[in-house]
């Protein structure tokens, strides 16, 4: 498909967004080679980084489409770009997890890999200022961030859909789905789709037999070869 990118809107830490003359309901997402971690502290770019997320969020955008999840992707049209649906972003990042590691580690005291008895879906407000803090229902009603306990609920629901068929995926791939952060947006019908990404950028990937990490934490953690383990995650992808 043929867009012509018109002004950039936004600019966030993972991509850039333009709208495209030819249809107002429409946006060019563009995934940029910039590593960013700790809300921004951290900072790097990696060339070819951008692509590579292209890439993988596309193939696992198309397996969720395949699987029942309504997505904002309309066409994924060179290296770096996609066509995508316009959607009011719900301030939240959605996260579901599997194994505990991160910050769930950290707030719990949860000891590092425990598997998980369920898959746990937390909610966090995304605000840069206050640091993305963690909301339970209550707090994420009071904030207007969804428009009812139904509304939130969907979005419960959704993750953890989105988690089952992600985590039987990958474990064909030889991969653990650790954890993963969603956005999901609403479209002008009221259509909730999920949007933004799904990558080594905000998932977390173990090699189900050594455990090596395959994602971000390579950079958070300084271990290095992080663009070599994103490449990984996409080959195992297309094997
Ligand atoms: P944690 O809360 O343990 O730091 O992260 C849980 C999961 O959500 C991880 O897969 C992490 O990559 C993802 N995640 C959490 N916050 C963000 C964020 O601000 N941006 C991105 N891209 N991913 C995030």
């Amino acid at each position: 498909m043929k867009v012509t990118k018109k002004d950039m809107i936004y600019e966030g830490k993972g991509k850039k967004m333009w709208s495209v003359a030819e249809d107002e309901n429409l946006l060019v997402a563009e995934f940029k080679d910039d590593l960013t971690a700790f809300n921004g502290i951290k900072k790097s770019s990696e060339k070819g980084k951008g692509a590579l997320n292209n890439k993988i969020s596309t193939q696992l955008f198309h397996l969720l489409e395949k699987n029942g999840i309504k997505t904002d992707l309309v066409e994924t049209i060179n290296d770096t770009e996609q066509v995508v649906k316009k959607v009011k972003i719900f301030p939240l990042e959605v996260i579901a997890r599997n194994i505990a590691t991160g910050s769930l580690t950290k707030r719990l005291g949860i000891k590092d890999g425990t598997v998980l008895p369920f898959t746990l879906v937390e909610f966090c407000y995304k605000d840069d200022d206050l640091g993305d803090p963690i909301l339970n229902d209550d707090h994420a009603l009071l904030l207007g961030a969804v428009k009812d306990k139904n509304e939130l609920e969907n979005l419960r629901q959704t993750a953890i859909k989105i988690n089952k068929i992600l985590k039987e995926f990958f474990a064909t791939k030889n991969l653990k789905l650790v954890d993963f952060k969603i956005e999901l947006g609403k479209d002008k019908d009221g259509n909730i789709l999920l949007a933004d990404e799904i990558s080594p950028d905000s998932c977390r990937f173990w090699d189900a037999k050594t455990n090596e990490k395959l994602d971000k934490d390579r950079f958070r953690q300084s271990i290095g070869n992080v663009k070599v383990a994103y490449e990984e995650v996409l080959r195992r992808i297309l094997s």
